[in-house]
């Protein structure tokens, strides 16, 4: 779909200042932390960041990565959460034109990035994440009239449900906890965004990506799956190619 590069532009700089706030989210939220107060602070000197050292990837670079008052190094995350998230919110807008579908595309993207980091660090998925893209995906399908919103109900009662069943089963196999909340939480705000079959395909690739990716990694030394990880990968691909790859493995099924 051909978009005017004028709103390209725009759809970068809206996604490269979210990057800026997701930045705050992803430090914050697993602290309890306030994401207003206080305003953006040195991690290392507490002194406040003025605003022309706060422009998404620019300022970054201008300060070679490092603070302006105590000259410490800022971790590269900043720049390339920043810059992830631009380019999230351009491939949405390249996808699927100037529409609702791509402000969904590109707000699940931006959550899904925020829940992929914060679990593969701290093993936890804050609610903010969970009910707040819950709350994103259900005002969204309102677009698609009752159908679409009866939808992404079916979607995030599936995501939930089936989570909750693998959980109480992983508990009574191991007895220890196998799945925590958040996982669960994760996949209802997942399924009101790529409704009942996509949260069953969702749960499908991470499990095989979690499978491929961490069993090698896990053999070497005993670790803790970040599931919500490779959940967050794996509703990205839904998203974007579960209905081909459904009505791929449809035909197929059909044998013809
Ligand atoms: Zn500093």
């Amino acid at each position: 779909m051909a978009v005017d590069p004028i709103l390209l532009v725009a759809a970068a700089l809206l996604g490269l200042c979210l990057g800026s706030f997701l930045n705050v989210c992803i430090v914050r939220l697993p602290l309890d932390m306030s994401l207003v107060n206080p305003p953006s602070t040195c991690p290392r000197c507490k002194q406040p960041i003025a605003w022309r050292d706060n422009i998404p990837v620019v300022s970054w670079l201008l300060l070679r990565g490092r603070c302006r008052r105590c000259g410490q190094p800022i971790s590269r995350q900043y720049p390339i959460i920043e810059a992830a998230v631009g380019a999230i919110w351009v491939a949405a807008a390249l996808l699927y034109g100037i529409t609702l579908h791509a402000l969904a595309a590109a707000l699940f993207g931006t959550v899904l990035l925020g829940i992929g980091v914060t679990d593969g660090r701290h093993y936890l998925i804050p609610n903010e994440y969970t009910w707040g893209g819950l709350g994103l995906g259900l005002a969204l399908s309102l677009a698609g009239g009752a159908d679409g919103f009866l939808n992404a109900v079916l979607g995030a009662a599936t995501g939930f449900a089936l989570l909750f069943a693998v959980a109480q089963v992983g508990q009574w196999a191991f007895k220890e906890e196998a799945m925590g909340g958040g996982d669960i939480k994760m996949m209802a705000m997942v399924g009101s965004f790529v409704g009942w079959k996509g949260v069953l395909l969702t749960v499908f690739l991470g499990a095989l990506l979690g499978s491929l990716i961490f069993v090698p990694l896990s053999l070497r030394k005993k670790r803790l799956v970040p599931f919500g990880v490779f959940l967050a990968l794996g509703a990205a691909v839904t998203f974007v190619m579960g209905d081909a790859i459904i009505a791929w493995y449809q035909h197929f099924l059909h044998g013809e």
